[in-house]
């Protein structure tokens, strides 16, 4: 094992620690929810590839497990759907297949698939989940340790490019138009992920919730009984702990209905020839996206924070923010890199600073 393979491995494990903390205050007027209400804490599991936490509020305790196991069944359901490290899972499937022959998929698949299309013309390319060549490209130039040169970048762009997955919604069909294409769904599947558990939760009677998977959170409803609001501490990306609530918070910000997800070079990066290399790449260019340290984006649902994470991070500040303030309802706070870092924040991001 070479140094930048290694170097990876504690960085993925050092995401755990770091990101956005969850927690609540205390509830000194009297709150307008439910008296007596319980609330069932799941505290930190393994799923996805990281820790999930997850919390329902319920008038008993048996709808509060209840609600709590069935969202950790959902996320499960979605990662066996859409993992790539899994190879029998549904988008495994399609990434074999995709090109000699159409694949007809499951619902939440194609689902996911038709936002991401979505999401792409959108943000005008940043976001793409066709970029798994130039993923894997990363991943090969990481276990060499060695810089990618530009020949290779061209060739895996050749297989890169959102107007070439076909998505046919009358037969619930994927289809690659070259071949060699591989869909990588990491910018996008923990925030749909947390959407459907917190359905199955609201479907199964909680009155107030919070699903927490590696440090993207939505939160919904009435807090734990004794507790005012919903809070998300967001961690100082230069001043990060070592352990979990360690690190300096940056702003805590209120989450009473809401999603927030974080995506930066902080939290997953290569470090090859000692320089460190982003996992999000600008498929414009086939490099790692640089510029900024840290993207967070508020909004109603997880799918679409989680996405607008990932673009924010390859559009960089300016038509990050751009972005950010034309979409309705979208709030970010951006840090760019650097030992003279700023932090910027979207017109609106002020409602949410507690
Ligand atoms: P996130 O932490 O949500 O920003 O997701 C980062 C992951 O998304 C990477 O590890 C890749 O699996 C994938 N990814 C990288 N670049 C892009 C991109 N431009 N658009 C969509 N997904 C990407
Ligand atoms: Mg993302």
């Amino acid at each position: 094992m070479n140094k930048g393979r290694r170097l990876t491995i504690e960085v993925v494990f050092f995401i755990f620690l770091v990101g956005v903390l969850y927690f609540v205050l205390p509830d000194r007027d009297a709150s307008f929810w439910p008296k007596g209400r319980v609330d069932v804490d799941s505290g930190n599991r393994l799923v996805m590839g990281t820790f999930a936490r997850i919390i329902a509020v319920a008038i008993d305790s048996g709808t509060a497990n209840n609600c709590v196991e069935a969202a950790f069944e959902e996320l499960k359901r979605i990662d066996e759907l859409m993992s790539d490290y899994k190879s029998d899972s549904e988008l495994s499937e399609v990434n074999r297949e995709g090109f000699e022959k159409e694949v007809k998929v499951s619902e939440a698949l194609f689902d996911v698939l038709k936002r991401s299309a979505a999401y792409s013309r959108e943000t005008g390319g940043a976001f793409d989940i066709t970029v798994g060549p130039l993923v894997d490209l990363g991943r090969w130039a990481e276990e060499k340790g060695q810089a990618l040169g530009e020949e290779e970048i061209l060739r895996a762009r050749e297989r890169v490019g959102f107007e070439k997955l076909e998505l046919d919604e009358m037969k619930r069909t994927v289809r690659f138009s070259v071949e060699g294409m591989r869909l990588d769904l990491g910018g996008i599947a923990k925030g749909y992920a947390i959407d459907k558990a917190i359905e199955a939760m609201q479907g199964l009677g909680a009155i107030g919730g919070m699903v927490d998977v590696g440090g993207d959170i939505r939160c919904f409803g009435a807090p734990p009984e004794g507790k005012r609001l919903w809070l998300v501490g967001l961690q100082d990306p230069h001043e990060g702990g070592d352990v979990v609530g360690a690190g300096k918070l940056l702003l805590v910000l209120r989450l009473a209905n809401g999603a927030i997800a974080t995506s930066g070079d902080y939290r997953r990066f290569s470090v090859i020839d000692g320089k460190r290399y982003s996992h999000i790449i600008d498929t414009q260019t086939g490099h790692a996206s640089e510029g900024l340290s840290s993207v967070t984006i508020i909004a109603k649902e997880a799918t679409l924070v989680d996405a607008l994470a990932t673009a924010v991070s390859v559009l960089g500040a300016q038509k990050g923010l751009e972005l950010i303030e034309r979409q309705k309802g979208v709030e970010g706070v951006l840090i760019t890199s650097g030992p003279k870092y700023e932090v910027l924040k979207s017109s609106g991001v002020g409602k949410y600073i507690e």
